[in-house]
């Protein structure tokens, strides 16, 4: 397993979107989950902290190391199979894999992989780790409810395979098998989560948990994820876009609530997103944005070559409802769909820009 100590390899993993700088000791790059056991298992034994590191997209320094042992996974890449099932499909990966590859080999299957965070560059690790969530997550949920198996190393080395529904908590704790050794029995998380639909907050915390669901979101906290099994859906024949413009927040708040309510025809989005004034002035020269435009929804929506005219119009007919503006953005062509992804993925990308030269 290649190693090193050199300071000029270690920089660029000392940081990540946050800006953070941290420090370690040393850098490995584990090409197996065997390879990863046998660092955490000699971090442990020394005492020696470890931190994960993905792609390094994150934005608060989750992988930013405070010392110790820099374990990377960029050489535990690639998609091991996929294979498609009677309501959509099974994708298994290893770790480093970046988002994009994940998205293109399931369209080649005729798939989707519905979490949509806009930085395709992360690992899905990373974005298990996370629990990242999108645009499409209106729909869809986060990360962890297309999970349906994990491989991970805890933190001694020993390595769990995880099947959905193998270890879930009973009476507050989880009792986890583990080859060779007893049991390990741990506290099951159970604080109340906020009563929002979309949130990332802490440890999943839930009556009757799956260990799948602890793992997603605990941050590179609690084992490393060596391999996933992702689920995924038939891939829609079309999706039909929109960006649309409103002069005021109530008027823009008032169609994502006939939008979700799906009052007009076939509307039900699959994705909703909403764009503040501050947001769309980082933006404002570059993209177009008719003067006017104080708030924008995104939205997109699964149809048929059939079916789109007719969805057209529905969506025209909710716009009006709310006074959208005339110069709004309906996407006609692949190209366009592109471009309004690239318009939404722009706003973050901005931001990290004016961070990056404070
Ligand atoms: C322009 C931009 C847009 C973004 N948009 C979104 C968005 O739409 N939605 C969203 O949720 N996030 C978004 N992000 C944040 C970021 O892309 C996500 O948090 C992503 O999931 C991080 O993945 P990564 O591979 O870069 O992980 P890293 O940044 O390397 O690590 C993130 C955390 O995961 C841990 N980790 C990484 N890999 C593993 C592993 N295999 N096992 C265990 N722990 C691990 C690390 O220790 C760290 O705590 C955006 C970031 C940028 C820069």
């Amino acid at each position: 397993m290649k190693s090193t100590r050199d300071p000029r390899d270690l920089e660029p993993y000392l940081t990540d979107e946050s800006r953070i700088v941290g420090s370690a000791d040393e850098l490995v790059w584990p090409e197996t989950a065997e390879e990863v056991a046998a660092v955490l298992a000699r971090a442990h034994a020394e005492g020696v902290p470890v931190t994960v590191s993905g792609a390094g997209t994150g934005v608060v320094g989750g992988r930013v190391p405070q010392g110790g042992i820099i374990l990377a996974l960029d050489r535990m890449a690639g998609v091991v199979s996929c294979a498609a099932t009677q309501d959509g499909g099974t994708m298994r990966v290893l770790p480093g894999t970046p988002l994009a590859t994940v998205q293109q080999e399931a369209a080649r299957h005729g798939l989707l992989y519905p979490p949509d965070p806009t930085e395709t560059g992360a690992s899905i690790g990373g974005n298990i780790a996370t629990n990242a969530s999108g645009s499409r997550s209106f729909r869809f949920g986060s990360t962890r409810r297309w999970i349906t198996r994990l491989r991970v190393a805890l933190a001694d080395g020993t390595l769990l395979d995880l099947p959905r529904g193998a270890v879930c908590a009973r009476n507050g704790r989880f009792v986890v098998p583990r080859p060779g050794k007893p049991d390990l029995v741990v506290p099951a998380p159970d604080w109340a989560p906020p009563a929002t639909s979309k949130h990332v907050v802490g440890y999943h915390s839930a009556p009757g948990m799956d260990l799948v669901d602890l793992f997603c979101g605990s941050e590179g906290t609690l084992g490393v994820v060596v391999e996933a099994e992702l689920r995924l859906v038939p891939a829609p024949e079309q999706i039909l876009a929109g960006i649309l413009f409103f002069a005021s927040e109530e008027r823009a708040f008032a169609f994502v609530d006939d939008a979700r309510d799906r009052t007009v025809g076939a509307v039900a989005p699959m994705a909703l997103e909403y764009f503040g004034r501050r947001a769309l002035d980082l933006i404002r020269q570059d993209t177009g944005l008719p003067a006017d435009a104080q708030v924008a929804i995104l939205f997109e929506q699964d149809t048929t070559a059939d079916g789109r005219d007719a969805l057209v119009a529905d969506w025209i007919e909710l716009a009006a409802r709310h006074e959208a503006s005339d110069a709004s953005w309906i996407a006609e062509e692949a190209r366009d769909h592109r471009r309004f992804r690239e318009f939404r993925h722009r706003v973050p990308v901005t931001i990290n820009e004016i961070l990056a030269r404070r």
